[in-house]
């Protein structure tokens, strides 16, 4: 419209205002020289920038041109005008820019402007704008959306270009791999490609002579129908179907693994195809199972180490519970010890002031009681020293104390100490003892008595009919050493099978119904059992349930003097062979003094009183304290130290006094008192300087021979036959009795309670003889066994009443043998009992018409 150069002057400005008010749409003009001035602008370029009159937006852009753009845009659209203006001849441009409005808001505003050449301002600039953010807000959705349609066509473009790559690949794959490879049309099963390993698989020479034929044309009928079976579940598919078949190889011979994958395919021209590719994981096959046979065997492995360790960590904890129980076992022991210990010291006691009583006493009532109170103390006192026995043995405190001993004193000792038992009960003891025993042997002669004691016992508690037989027999002598097997036969209750392993475990009874009222512990022959293994041997049994059991060992013992014992019988040896130390010799030593010294006072009291017939002056102490005193201010000759005392013990006030009064000391016997509860006593004492040992509970009848054997022999009086307190009971007596043999009044009186009264029995005794000894003889000939045992049972008790105890004895064998059938033994021995029966009748009733003299 302003086209050409023309003079820009007021009258054509009316024009322009005229036109700007009524045209549609901004219009303004400005110089094209910086600072791009604005000339005129109309109402409507106000409106655009939110302004309501030339005065506010003059304040808004300055009124010049560069005030109007959005200052992002400017530099942009400055340099498009001048391309526009530069490159066009009808000096039009166009540009869209940025505005930003009074109220802040940015705007897009298009500018169409034509460039003229003025004489008055110079280069100017006519302008139409106009709003168009909505307009482009429109157009800019509708940009993006093409932009997001063809990006999606690019990408369809580029997924179909790669898969055409791939396409290109799988052919070339097919061809090219070494695995064998091909592909089949999926609606005729027809082979469309394959590669060479597939053709020479397939037994052609060259991949052409495989296309176009089927499964069945090529593979043997089952191969075919399970390769169309394969292809159908792979196009059934989604995702490549695999799997593994064994097949010859080309040689026919060896299988090869086979792992086929077919995959469906459309080819270029929409065609469904069956791809396949077999890989041959022989190799692989052969390691995998190797490996999972090396898996097997090492998980068998690691189970087996589990196992190990599991095993060690029970044995570990098997360990730990036995540990525990050996503690407890431990802790158990020392308390039986203890408690016997403890036990046993107030028995003693006991014990030792009834034996006061029973000597002091006259009261028949009283030494009755007494009697019966020394009867239970014992066997108390027995179950005790079991007890602490076995304790010793199982804290493996048990030691042997061998020293030497005559082999006919222990064995008349056993006979002695069980056969009344026996009588009592009416068995026979037999005897079989071999007479080439050595007679002094080396050993610890207690345990062995108390080993063969337990089983004589046992025996007779479990035996109610028949025999005891207890045999001692060389079974060989080797140098000094002779062995010996020692037997106790019994034909009682026997043993069950089932209970036999049970007999030698502590505290377990066997039989127990038929045991009940049998007196016992259980301990016995554990305590044997464990003594017998101290000497190297062992406890064996032979048992028949209700027939009879034999316990028997074979012990080795030193030969001291290997004199044979020959015939030896200790039934009518015994009582005649005393024992040193253990003996009844009885002696007084008025002019001896003594010192005990015990911290029991109930000790002291007890010894003292069973001392006193001695008339030795004794002295007691109750301390190592007191006794270093009494010592020091006297002279003794001999001394009683007991080890256990509170303060000094026994060692340590030994030491004292050897310390204290050296002299006197040595010259001093000193014997040591000790509880044999304490291991290696002996030793330890002897050791220690003591003279000698004695063990606790004092047995008087001990310490009187260590009296008699350590005490200055000018000061010691020994007195035989002894004069009991019973023998002087005795001395009403007439003399002839004193003078028989066969009789022991003492013993007599003792089981008749008196003097009178045994007087009384003799005199029964003595007018039987003529009628009683010929009724046996008359029995025994007609083999009149019931009349027989009758009258040899009264025999055995009426002359034990009067203390012709041989014939006692004689009478109790002949007893037994009646009740055994044995009439050989009848036959044998009746005529000596005879004879020394009948030998007794003429003095005894001379003495029995001088006593009645008398009273
Ligand atoms: P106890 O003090 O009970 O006699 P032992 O240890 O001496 O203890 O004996 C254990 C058990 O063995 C006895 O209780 C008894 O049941 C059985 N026994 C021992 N000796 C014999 C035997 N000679 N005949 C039958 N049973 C016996």
């Amino acid at each position: 419209m302003f086209n050409g150069n023309y003079e820009l002057n007021s009258e054509a400005f009316k024009v322009v205002e005229e036109i700007g008010r009524n045209m549609p749409g901004g219009f303004f003009i400005y110089k094209a020289a910086p600072p791009e001035e604005l000339l005129y602008a109309n109402q409507e370029v106000y409106n655009i920038f939110g302004c309501r009159d030339l005065e506010e937006f003059k304040t808004l852009t300055g009124f010049n041109f560069r005030g109007m753009v959005h200052p992002e845009d400017y530099a942009e659209i400055l340099n498009s005008i001048e391309n526009q203006i530069e490159r066009n001849d009808d000096n039009f441009d166009h540009v869209e820019y940025r505005i930003i409005r009074k109220d802040g808001a940015v705007r897009w505003v298009d500018d169409y402007g034509h460039f003229s050449q003025t004489k008055t301002h110079g280069g100017v600039y006519y302008v139409f704008i106009s709003d168009i953010t909505e307009k482009k807000a429109q157009l800019d959705a509708q940009i993006q959306r093409t932009e997001e349609e063809n990006k999606r066509l690019i990408e369809q473009i580029e997924s179909a270009a790669k898969l055409a790559d791939l396409l290109g690949s799988v052919s070339s794959l097919l061809t090219n791999m070494p695995a064998m490879s091909f592909s089949k049309d999926a609606e005729t099963g027809k082979y469309l490609a394959c590669n060479q390993s597939f053709a020479e698989y397939a037994h052609k020479k060259h991949p052409r002579e495989v296309v176009g034929l089927t499964d069945f044309e090529i593979f043997d009928k089952k191969t075919a129908e399970k390769f169309v079976a394969d292809d159908k579940m792979a196009l059934s598919m989604d995702k490549p179907y695999i799997f593994f078949e064994d097949v010859p190889d080309a040689g026919g011979k060896i299988l090869r693994n086979l792992q086929t994958t077919k995959m469906k395919f459309t080819d270029t021209n929409g065609k469904i195809c069956c791809l396949g590719m077999c890989v041959d994981v022989t190799e692989m096959t052969r390691i995998k199972s190797a490996e999972a046979e090396a898996r097997i065997k090492q998980q068998e492995l690691e189970e087996k180490i589990a196992l190990q360790e599991k095993l060690l960590e029970q044995s570990e904890t098997l360990k730990e519970a036995l540990k525990d129980a050996e503690e407890a076992s431990r802790a158990k022991t020392q308390f039986l010890s203890n408690m016997s210990h403890e036990i046993r010291t107030p028995i003693t006691a006991i014990l030792g002031m009834n034996e006061l009583i029973r000597r002091e006493s006259t009261d028949e009532n009283i030494i009755k009681y007494s009697n019966n109170i020394d009867k239970a103390g014992t066997s108390l006192l027995g179950i005790i020293n079991d007890i602490l026995d076995f304790s010793k043995i199982e804290a493996g405190r048990m030691e042997l104390v061998s020293a030497k001993y005559s082999i006919r004193e222990l064995i008349t000792d056993l006979v002695n100490l069980i056969r009344f038992r026996l009588e009592d009960k009416g068995l026979i003891l037999k005897l079989n003892i071999d007479s080439r025993l050595p007679t002094v042997l080396f050993g610890d002669e207690l345990r062995l008595k108390q080993i063969i004691t337990n089983l004589l016992t046992n025996a007779a508690k479990y035996t109610e009919k028949g025999t005891v037989e207890l045999s001692f027999q060389v079974t060989k002598k080797i140098d000094d050493m002779v062995y010996i097997s020692v037997a106790v036969k019994d034909t009682g209750i026997g043993i069950r099978p089932e209970e036999m392993d049970k007999l030698f475990s502590a505290f377990d009874r066997l039989d127990v119904i038929r045991t009940r009222g049998i007196e016992g512990t259980g301990l016995g022959l554990a305590i044997s059992a464990r003594m017998l293994d101290l000497m190297n041997s062992k406890l064996k049994v032979v048992s028949e349930y209700e027939r009879g059991s034999e316990f028997s060992f074979v012990v080795g013992q030193k030969i001291i003097d290997a004199g044979e014992i020959g015939n030896f019988d200790p039934l009518t040896n015994s009582g005649t062979e005393k024992r040193e130390g253990e003996s009844h010799l009885s002696f007084t030593a008025p002019n001896a003094r003594v010192l005990i010294v015990d911290d029991t006072e109930l000790n002291l009291q007890v010894v003292v009183g069973l001392l006193k017939r001695t008339q030795i002056k004794i002295d007691t102490a109750k301390s190592g304290r007191e006794c270093l005193e009494l010592f020091g201010a006297d002279d003794y000759d001999m001394i009683f130290l007991d080890y256990r005392m509170p303060g000094m013990d026994g060692i340590e006030t030994l030491k004292k006094l050897y310390e204290l009064y050296p002299e006197k000391a040595h010259k001093t016997p000193m014997i040591c008192l000790t509880a044999s509860a304490v291991s290696g006593d002996r030793e330890k004492m002897l050791s220690a300087g003591f003279d000698d040992y004695l063990s606790k509970p004092v047995n008087i009848a001990k310490m009187e021979g260590m009296m008699i054997k350590y005490l200055p022999e000018e000061k010691v009086t020994l007195a035989e036959p002894a004069p009991t307190p019973k023998s002087e009971n005795l001395s009403g007596l007439p003399e002839g009795i004193f003078k028989l043999k066969e009789i022991d009044p003492d013993t007599g009186v003792d089981y008749c309670g008196g003097v009178e009264d045994y007087m009384d029995a003799v005199a029964v005794f003595s007018m039987s003889i003529a009628q009683k000894s010929a009724d046996i003889e008359k029995a025994c000939h007609e083999k009149d066994l019931r009349t027989f045992i009758n009258l040899v049972h009264s025999l055995k008790s009426t002359s034990r009443l009067i203390g012709a105890t041989g014939i006692s004895d004689i009478a109790f064998t002949l007893e037994q043998a009646g009740k055994n059938d044995d009439i050989e033994y009848m036959e044998k021995v009746t005529p000596e009992l005879l004879t020394r029966y009948r030998k007794l009748q003429v003095p005894l009733e001379e003495i029995v018409d001088e006593w009645d003299e008398n009273h």
